[in-house]
């Protein structure tokens, strides 16, 4: 009797076996605490996991978005090299993810188009962040701005990513992102994975005014890769409990923001705390504090950033690779979509 040999076992359609993680930083300023506490601590330890576990993370400095209130050519060229050495400085590595400059990888431009034509002008007019750069940016409200947010879900989708390491702000687009998706998955049949916002602990750090998010367009930020002096004067132009008016008064310290800082830069936040309730502290020394803090945690991070930027050259090497390293997957999705479009 002969055995019969097992049939093969049944495959599993092709999908992405494992998640791939994308995220995207304006070179619209340098980087500051808000950037890092609620967004690139994320990147680098995603990057980290991904390399363990055999997942993608795609990094990009998106110049094209800084278009939207970045016009000076020169400016927006130094600042693309300066956020691509501030993020290896903080961790990314470009030999462990994909770092890369979004106009780099143009297909992203054909697919914002693509999804322009799926996505319904009433759902960008209601984002808030197009509201808000109308009231700061009146004399300057150009079309990029409203069409900001299918620009990124194009980004993320163009990877098929559904990771997305962002700060809070971003939850508004990453929400459009999801229906821009689901749009195109509904036309044209199952394409995209619909993308999520991964946070830290910090997913919005105030700025120095204690009432904004910290932003590099406002100017209310605390540049951590900027010189000590620079750190030490921002730090102490920072908003503090406004209830506290003399030094003998008892402090606020739930709601001040220098305090609420103190929880990401030591274990002894709560007698930091404790001395601002009893007064025993003023906010001159709890902020003199927080940034000699700020200087020690970012002084190898600042050490790196300097060797990076003294060599131009292979900083525009190591960006050249990755936009090469990202190319096959951009232009495989884009063959993919162009195909269930009805495009040529
Ligand atoms: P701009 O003012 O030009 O928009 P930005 O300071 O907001 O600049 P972005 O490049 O827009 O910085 O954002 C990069 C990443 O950092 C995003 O994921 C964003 O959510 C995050 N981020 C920015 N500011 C903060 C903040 N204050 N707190 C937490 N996350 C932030
Ligand atoms: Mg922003």
């Amino acid at each position: 009797m002969t055995t019969q040999a097992a049939p093969a076992p049944h495959r599993a359609p092709d999908l992405p076996a494992r998640p791939r993680a994308f995220s995207g930083i304006q070179p619209s300023g340098v980087m500051h605490l808000g950037n890092d506490l609620g967004a690139v601590r994320n990147y680098v330890a995603l990057q980290d996991r991904g390399a363990v576990e055999g997942f993608e993370t795609i990094y990009c400095i998106v110049d094209y978005h800084a278009l939207t209130s970045t016009h000076d050519p020169a400016v927006l060229r130094s600042r693309t090299l300066e956020m691509a050495a501030s993020l290896i400085a903080l961790g990314l590595d470009p030999d462990k993810c994909t770092l890369f400059v979004q106009s780099d990888r143009p297909e992203v431009t054909e697919l914002c188009w693509l999804f322009n034509t799926v996505t319904p002008v009433g759902w960008l007019q209601r984002t808030p962040t197009y509201k808000e750069k109308r009231l700061t940016q009146p004399e300057d409200v150009n079309h990029g701005l409203l069409t900001y947010p299918v620009l990124q879900a194009a980004d993320i989708v163009l990877y098929k990513a559904s990771l997305v390491p962002v700060g809070r702000d971003q939850a508004a687009h990453l929400e459009l992102s999801r229906e821009i998706v689901r749009a195109f998955n509904a036309r044209y049949g199952e394409t995209f994975p619909e993308p999520k916002a991964v946070y830290t602990e910090a997913p919005v750090v105030l700025g120095t005014d204690g009432v904004k998010k910290m932003s590099k367009s406002i100017g209310n930020t605390i540049d951590i890769l900027a010189e000590p002096e620079v750190i030490r004067k921002q730090v102490t132009s920072m908003v503090t409990d406004t209830r506290r008016i003399l030094r003998s008064d008892p402090g606020h310290p739930e709601v001040c923001n220098v305090c609420r800082l103190h929880r990401f830069f030591g274990d002894d936040y709560e007698a930091i705390w404790e001395g601002e309730r009893t007064a025993r502290t003023g906010c001159v020394d709890t902020k003199k504090l927080l940034a000699e803090r700020i200087t020690a945690r970012y002084a190898g991070a600042r050490e790196t950033y300097r060797e990076l930027m003294a060599d131009q050259t292979k900083l525009r090497r190591i960006l050249d690779a990755g936009a090469e390293k990202a190319r096959p997957i951009a232009e495989a999705t884009m063959a993919e979509v162009r195909e269930r479009m009805g495009l040529r």
